[in-house]
Formats: structure tokens, sequence, C-alpha cells
């Protein structure tokens, strides 16, 4: 049986210290001249594709989606390694020796299920040293709705591997229903603005309040300590 690790990426892996959010902004305004365009959006948990629609919405813009998306993509790109450098994000506490435990395990293979457009995630993790952990996964411009980003994360890593069994890891109940809409097993984290109660009532199968505990955690997650499956009870 091989475990699919797949970690959402703000919040869980990681704090920008808002950079995703203001080098979204200045791309929203570079194409729309509106300033502070996601203003009335809520980030916690969507996926980039909802966020960017959701703003297009609000302000009533219209034409081709995909057309949009493109373009926005490309000046979020263009400003997103700058603002990653000026504010002062971080790891969250747990990583990387969290990754680098798992990433030693036989049986596991690390991924990403995560709301950020591809090359968003890449180039977080690419400033937080993390990037080499990570052998592809779901990624936010594939919908805006989460639960597909997971199954495609699964297929993609689960592939030539019938008795895959996926792991979501995440820090929102966003992240929580998406596992369970995969009938994946939900691990919540709570380093974001969620609590470790509102993760359980959202339906998480295990709860940790952070990843600074690593070897537990890593044994948790490759399941040496969960013994029946989460979510079968
Ligand atoms: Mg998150």
């Amino acid at each position: 049986m091989t475990r699919l690790l797949l970690f959402d990426v703000d919040n869980t892996l990681l704090w920008s210290g808002g950079a995703g959010g203001k080098a979204m902004g200045l791309a929203f305004h570079d194409l729309f001249g509106i300033d502070d365009g996601f203003k009335r959006v809520e980030f916690s948990g969507r996926t980039d594709r909802y966020i960017l629609a959701e703003a297009l919405r609000q302000h009533r813009i219209d034409g081709d989606y995909e057309e949009h998306q493109a373009r926005f993509r490309e000046r979020y790109y263009a400003h997103l390694p700058k603002m990653l450098h000026e504010r002062q994000g971080r790891l969250m506490p747990g990583f990387p020796a969290l990754l680098d435990v798992l990433s030693r395990q036989p049986g596991v293979r690390i991924g990403l299920a995560t709301g950020n457009f591809s090359q968003g995630a890449q180039l977080k993790l690419a400033h937080y040293g993390i990037d080499g952990y990570f052998s592809g996964g779901g990624f936010g411009e594939e919908s805006e709705d989460r639960a597909v980003i997971v199954r495609r994360a699964v297929e993609r890593l689960g592939k030539g591997l019938p008795r895959a069994e996926a792991v979501v890891i995440g820090d929102t109940p966003h992240d929580i229903s998406s596992a369970k809409a995969n009938g994946a097993i939900a691990v919540g984290v709570a380093t974001g603005t969620n609590s470790v109660e509102e993760l359980r009532e959202s339906g998480a199968d295990v709860v940790f309040e952070d990843f600074s505990d690593w070897q537990p955690a890593a044994a948790t997650l490759i399941g040496a300590q969960t013994g029946a499956r989460p979510g079968g009870a």
C-alpha cells in the first residue's frame, strides 16, 4: 500500500507574509486598473481560479475567463518573487524536518493539493527552499472547486498504484471537505485561522495544533499510528 501525502500550501507548509495576496492585487490592477480588487473576496481555503473568477464577478468584468486567467497569471508570476522577497514570511513549525523524514519513507509519495496556481505554488515553495520535496499534484487553475483539485492530485500521483491511499493535509474546512469528497484521509493542522475544534467539527480524521513535534506527526501521516483507517469508523 502506497501513501500519497497531499499538502496544502498557504498556512499549512508556509505563511507568505501576505505576498500572494499582494502580488494578486498588483496583477489585477495591471490588467483592470482597479485597486484592492480582491478586498471582498474570501481567500482562505479557496482556489486561485475561484478567487480570480469571484473578483471578476464582483467587478462585473466580462470576457473570456480563460483569457483573463492566462493574462492574470502572467502578471501575478511577474510580481510574486519580489513580494516574497519583501514580505517576511516563514515556513510553518516542523518544516522542513517533517518533509525530510517523510521523503525517506518507503511507500510514500509527497505531492500538493493546493489552491495556488501551479507556478505560484512553485515560486512560494522555491522561495522557502522546499520545492524539491514534491512530485506534482493538483493546482488552483484547474477548478473553482477544491475537491476537483484533490481528485486530479490523487489521479496523477497514484498513477500505476491501484492500492494507493491518499491523505490530504490542510488548514481549513475546505481542505477537509475536499479530502472527504474523494474518500481520502483528512488531516487538519491549526496553523491558519481555523482552530483545532473547528477542523475537528468539519470532519477531519486527525488534527494537529502544528507539526513542531514532527516525529510523531510523520508516524501518523504514514499510517503507523492511525491503526484502523480513520473515517472508516
Ligand atoms: Mg491553506
